[in-house]
């Protein structure tokens, strides 16, 4: 490429690297780092995201991104150049529209925000944090401010985690999933045909849960070579180029699930990292091209296949032999609907595959009624409840296990919510064309071939990192925006099955 354009870019490999070298330290805190170096690490690493954020937000940094940008003008409108300089430029424009000051007090008001949250959870006590949560979302107002005009206060928010959606558009699809699905969910519960999922509940050695997740995950094709799995509280997955993309998970000694899925789950989104095209490496577009279409991926691995009959045809007896005492006796089918048990819960984290989308959409809906204002802060917990009433049937016995039990207002992650629903959306319309296109997928799958789908994945998904905004890269795909059509098809489908509807 031209020499513009090297200079552009050895710039931006700059801010990579810091970034990345923030992310191992990230890393290391939540893997092996003990205690004590809390307070250090704190440091480090508010120093290197400093350091790139100098980088990226001076005057020589915009000076090169505009050359470059005219020297890649003429290019292919979907060339890797043209597509990076956009990104970065779209990125520039969002780091440059907010003032540094706000930044810093921000930061000051979520770091305070989360200690509150952490106290008022485990005493159960909204009022702990109403005075920070009342401040955060204030300032993510004034956030949204500073990229006046726009069509609603949502969208500035929704975009940092979903580049391109609006507000208007997630709520109209919402409007079509949220009365099928509080349906669904209604007429299971009220089938009285309940799954029992008790053999999942017995003692499971943690060495060999360990030793499952991993087999299963390297035959759907994560590289360990280009990868790892270490232990943390919160499983996460995180990237230091596409040749480093590593993943944790929680083991639970009586509750067979956790890690299982856990992994499968951090697996889908570090298979989509390690399928990056090279020559988007040290680039912010070297990246998924949104949280939902992460999302999808991580999804579609753990419940599209990782919930699925044909993956269990495969992989059951290999479970079987490894758990005799447990599992020795449990037919397929039993094991199955355990695994694919629907019952309304309290906790997000733990809802499954029929309910989970009903606890995301009554925060988004939360959220944008504290954002316009017509939710007063302190009026959320009752808010809270009632929704729980209204789409679940369920009403949380106290804050702990209502409000305050996701850390995301605590940082300020207004707008992250939807992204969970969007990637099980967008998961089942992908799926849907991955049938069209493989139709022995079901037979590949239950012969422990995941080389048709993780082809397709990289070459239709992976490979493009974020060089397209995710709605446009799933028209491509699909031919079609966002709907939620075909995964209430798949909901319907298995589900009326399991539960004879
Ligand atoms: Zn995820």
């Amino acid at each position: 490429m031209g020499k513009h354009f090297d200079t552009f870019r050895e710039k931006v490999g700059v801010v990579f690297d810091l970034n990345a070298a923030s992310a191992v330290l990230d890393w290391d805190q939540q893997t092996y780092m003990p205690h004590g170096g809390a307070q250090g690490r704190a440091m480090q690493t508010s120093t290197l995201r400093r350091l790139a954020h100098e980088h990226f937000v001076s005057p020589e940094f915009e000076q090169a991104l505009g050359a470059a940008a005219d020297e890649v003008a003429k290019l292919d409108p979907d060339s890797d150049e043209v597509r990076i300089v956009r990104h970065v430029r779209r990125e520039f424009d969002k780091a440059t529209r907010v003032p540094s000051d706000w930044v810093g007090e921000f930061s000051r008001v979520t770091a305070l925000a989360q200690q509150s949250w952490e106290a008022a959870k485990a005493q159960s006590q909204f009022s702990l944090f109403e005075p920070d949560l009342t401040r955060v979302v204030q300032m993510r107002r004034e956030f949204a401010d500073f990229f006046a005009p726009y069509d609603h206060v949502y969208d500035p928010l929704i975009d940092d985690f979903e580049p391109g959606m609006k507000t208007t558009e997630v709520q109209a699809v919402f409007a079509q999933l949220r009365p099928a699905q509080v349906a669904l969910v209604r007429e299971i519960t009220e089938r009285g045909r309940p799954v029992d999922d008790s053999v999942l509940r017995l003692q499971y050695d943690e060495r060999k849960q360990w030793a499952f997740g991993e087999q299963v995950v390297r035959s759907f094709g994560y590289d360990f070579n280009r990868g790892r799995q270490d232990k943390s509280a919160h499983p996460f997955t995180t990237s230091f180029g596409q040749n480093d993309v590593r993943i944790t998970t929680r083991l639970v000694p009586d509750y067979l699930p956790t890690a299982m899925c856990g992994t499968m789950h951090e697996a889908g989104h570090a298979m989509y990292e390690q399928g990056l095209s090279p020559t988007l490496d040290r680039t912010p577009t070297a990246n998924g091209a949104s949280l939902g279409m992460h999302e999808s991926q991580s999804r579609m691995w753990e419940n599209l296949v990782g919930r699925g009959r044909p993956f269990w045809q495969a992989f059951y007896p290999d479970l079987q032999q490894l758990f005799p005492e447990q599992l020795g006796k449990v037919d397929l089918e039993t094991f199955y609907r355990a695994i694919n048990k629907v019952e309304p819960s309290l906790i997000r984290t733990e809802a499954d595959e029929a309910t989970y989308n009903l606890h995301v959409m009554l925060r988004f809906e939360l959220e944008v009624a504290l954002m316009q204002g017509s939710l007063p802060v302190h009026d959320l917990p009752a808010a809270w409840n009632q929704k729980y009433q209204d789409y679940l049937g369920i009403t949380p016995p106290d804050d702990a296990r209502g409000v305050l039990q996701d850390i995301h207002w605590s940082f300020g992650g207004l707008g992250y919510f939807p992204t969970y629903t969007l990637g099980n959306l967008i998961a089942s319309q992908l799926w849907e064309k991955i049938r069209q296109d493989l139709p022995d997928l079901d037979r590949s799958i239950a012969a422990k071939d995941f080389q048709p789908l993780l082809g397709w994945l990289r070459t239709h998904i992976h490979q493009h990192g974020a060089k397209f905004e995710p709605m446009e890269l799933l028209e491509r795909i699909t031919g079609q925006r966002l709907t939620a059509e075909p995964y209430l098809a798949y909901l319907r489908t298995k589900f009326g099955e399991i539960y004879a509807l």
